[in-house]
């Protein structure tokens, strides 16, 4: 199959620029499209074979259930049942916006869409050609990450193109995304809100619409604890991994840069290809290696936004050892951390 790719000027959307990609939707056919948290790559929600498809297209394990993509507040009445207000008032504060809700599945949602699962997730996207293009589809709209499964998340309709070329017939390509993080999934459908996933919209955030909301054990541990069950299906997997392994260092500023230096000084020696994963405060400090700035730490937008494609960049260079500051903060560093985490393989040294 051929993968077209179709530039779109966000700054004059026309219905015409959706043509195609709705006309593909309506046949059960899937296209990628930006949203401001990553590429997603879109089938017609309600229709099982497209649903089949995202997975194939992706390798993606068919337990891992996909986000159900709405241009109307009012569709989760259409999609979910037993609806708590607790999501009426996240959806009246967060949408349009980078929050993912966990409901009961209503009887129109195939269970190939949830992975099995008695739930759907469910968001409203703000990015104005994700949006449009649901509306011009008038469809509920699938969308996982648009990678292949196992790679990092793409920003860029180019990392879309790298990974599903000759798999998916168009990308819509908006440019790169705001956020470059995934959204932050709330789990409605139990007793207690829960956050599956930490993302742009933080725990502060929700706490001020949900005073006893709390992280899932899962997103808090800093080990791959085969005791603690994940409840959001895909975050048990390896997940936004490059080739190389990567080794997250955590410590005084000083400690991380010495130890770094002399693990990857020790690596080049043996004729390895090393990478320092570093924020732009401390990157002048690496002597060794391709040293990668994500952003500054008093930006932490800036780091969230970097840190896929310089995950992606890491394979462009074949490098074989990667070498990270950590980036736990309080804020956006519980979404930062828990992607570079999993990167990681939760592989963790303190100095
Ligand atoms: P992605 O769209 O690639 O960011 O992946 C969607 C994420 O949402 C995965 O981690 C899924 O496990 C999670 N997810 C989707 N639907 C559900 C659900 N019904 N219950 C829990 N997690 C879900
Ligand atoms: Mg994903």
């Amino acid at each position: 199959m051929e993968t077209k790719v179709k530039k779109i000027n966000r700054e004059a959307l026309c219905k015409e620029d959706f043509a195609e990609a709705v006309k593909i939707l309506k046949q059960g056919g899937l296209v990628a499209f930006p949203t401001e948290t990553v590429y997603g790559l879109g089938g017609d929600a309600l229709d099982a074979e497209a649903a089949a498809k995202i997975y194939s297209a992706k390798g993606r394990p068919l337990d891992n259930p996909l986000i159900v993509h709405i241009a109307d507040k009012e569709d989760i009445y259409q999609l979910a049942k037993d609806i708590p207000d607790a999501a009426r008032k996240l959806a009246d504060k967060f949408w349009p916006g980078p929050l993912t809700i966990i409901l009961k599945k209503g009887q129109l949602v195939p269970n190939s869409t949830t992975g099995g699962l008695a739930t759907v997730a469910i968001r409203m996207p703000s990015d104005q050609i994700a949006a449009m293009l649901i509306r011009e589809s008038g469809l509920y709209i699938a969308a996982p990450s648009a990678n292949a499964s196992g790679r990092p998340s793409t920003t860029r309709a180019e990392h879309v193109y790298e990974d599903l070329a000759g798999r998916i017939p168009l990308i819509l390509d908006g440019g790169p995304v705001p956020i470059g993080l995934e959204s932050t999934i709330v789990d409605l459908s139990g007793e207690h809100p829960i956050i599956l996933r930490p993302g742009y919209i933080t725990l502060e955030q929700l706490k001020e619409i949900l005073p006893d909301v709390v992280y899932d054990r899962a997103v808090v541990s800093r080990h791959q604890d085969v005791n603690i069950v994940a409840k959001a299906p895909g975050m048990k997997y390896r997940h936004y991994a490059p080739k190389g392994s990567i080794t997250i260092y955590e410590g005084t500023e000083d400690a991380v840069v010495s130890a770094i230096n002399q693990q990857a000084k020790e690596k080049i020696e043996q004729g390895y290809r090393v990478a320092v994963l570093s924020a732009s405060e401390t990157s002048g400090r690496y002597q060794y290696g391709l040293v990668k700035n994500a952003g500054a730490r008093c930006k932490e937008q800036q780091i969230a936004a970097n840190l896929f494609e310089v995950l992606r960049e890491f394979d462009e260079e074949k490098i074989e050892f990667i070498y990270a500051e950590s980036f736990d903060t309080a804020q956006l560093g519980q979404a930062i951390m828990n992607r570079l985490l999993k990167a990681a393989g939760y592989h963790i040294v303190r100095v």
